[in-house]
């Protein structure tokens, strides 16, 4: 039987971190590659906070026309009672999100790959070594499926889904001149944001104020705003824009891949169950992914499951610790912790990764550029 032509090497659902730098490698190694997103435009109606940690913004050198410097992390419990952390050479990106999105696909689309939006993948079959998608009607040798927390690739070959989730919760703000912008605020408060934490996020045009909750709990965003109204002056500044998502915080799913398909990003649950980050492990395993496919097609390497098994991380811990903050620890517990060197331990792990400082954010951040 002769060997059916595919129309592409590589199929991609989902225009969004993980796809669009899978997408652009991929490219880059010679693979004819299409992007098939739902929206009319990647840039478009973004569920996320967009807060990039320094490592992820180097996976793909983030240029810094759309981020913002974040220098700390202010951390309060809820009496507003609070403490600073922060560590010299380290900084979070808060981002304009929309220009990001648009950045990466024009990259991606530099590179070589074809985009194309307002198409919504809904079913495919594997059939003569070749995957043939429905919509559009085209067969690929590859796909991998980048569509998030509910993906429907993984719907359509019988792949692991997703089953524990936090809900986040946003509002966009301009004007709210209250919020100190070296800082990214984060709150602690069981009875609001059970699970997780409320936050203000400076960014470069606007700033968001947000929370999220575990799964069975009702993100009280209202509620958050009055009581920190003295804090911020909501009320001076206006509402840009509002939005909210879901956040896989089960782990990886299983089984992520099959013959000829893989997921990654959020559809294969590669989100920190402590953290709710997902963007940094969308760079790292897009662009792994894509090398891997690249390898596999055009160097008849391993199959690319193979070749990330041993790297996809398993959160065993982060899973264990997740489980412990789905009982919420209580509100007293909190007040008593801020400030002690304890919670500064832990905290300062948790953000910076062991880096840190003692001293005053203030002094620290004296001579430091702004923007
Ligand atoms: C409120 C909120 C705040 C967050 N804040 C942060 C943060 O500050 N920092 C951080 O690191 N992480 C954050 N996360 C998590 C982060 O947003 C995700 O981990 C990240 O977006 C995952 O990227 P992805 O490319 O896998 O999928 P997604 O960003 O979910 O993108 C999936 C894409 O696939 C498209 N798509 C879906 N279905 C189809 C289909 N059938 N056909 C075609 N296209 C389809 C979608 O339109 C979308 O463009 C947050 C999440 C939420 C909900």
């Amino acid at each position: 039987m002769s060997q059916q032509v595919a129309d592409y090497d590589l199929a991609i659902i989902g225009a969004s971190f993980a796809g669009l730098v899978a997408a652009r490698s991929a490219a880059l190694r010679g693979l004819n590659v299409i992007i098939i997103e739902a929206k009319s435009d990647p840039g478009a109606r973004i569920h996320t906070t967009g807060i990039v940690v320094r490592e992820a913004a180097e996976t793909v050198d983030i240029p810094h026309f759309v981020t913002k410097r974040i220098r700390g992390i202010r951390l309060y419990a809820p009496s507003f009672k609070h403490m600073d952390l922060f560590a010299p050479g380290y900084a979070f990106l808060t981002t304009d999100m929309a220009a990001l999105m648009r950045w990466l696909a024009d990259e991606a689309t530099r590179a070589g790959a074809k985009l194309v939006c307002s198409t919504r993948f809904t079913s495919a079959r594997r059939e003569n070594g070749l995957v043939h998608l429905e919509t559009p009607a085209i067969s690929a040798r590859y796909l991998l499926g980048c569509d998030g927390a509910k993906s429907q690739v993984a719907d359509a070959f019988g792949l692991g889904k997703n089953t524990k989730f936090l809900i986040g919760l946003e509002a966009e703000y301009k004007g709210l001149d209250a919020v100190d912008p070296r800082l990214l605020h984060c709150f602690l408060d069981s009875a609001i944001a059970p699970g997780y934490i409320a936050w203000a996020a400076p960014g470069p045009a606007v700033t968001q104020i947000g929370l999220a909750t575990k799964g069975d709990a009702k993100p009280a965003l209202q509620k958050f705003i009055e009581k920190s109204e003295h804090l911020f002056h909501y009320s001076k500044a206006e509402i840009v824009e509002r939005r909210s998502g879901v956040i896989p915080c089960g782990g990886l799913v299983r089984p992520y891949a099959c013959d000829g398909v893989m997921l990654i990003g959020d559809s294969a649950g590669l989100v920190s169950p402590l953290t709710a980050g997902g963007i940094k492990l969308s760079f790292e395993f897009g662009r792994k992914a894509a090398h891997a496919v690249a390898d596999h097609l055009l160097n008849g390497g391993p199959t690319p499951e193979t070749v990330l098994d041993g790297d996809l991380p398993r959160f065993h811990i982060k899973s264990r610790l997740r489980q412990a903050l789905n009982f919420g620890p209580p509100n007293w517990m909190y007040e008593l912790m801020i400030g002690t060197p304890p919670l500064r331990a832990i905290a300062q792990r948790l953000y910076f990764h062991r880096r840190g400082s003692g001293g005053s954010f203030d002094d620290f951040s004296k001579n430091l550029s702004e923007s």
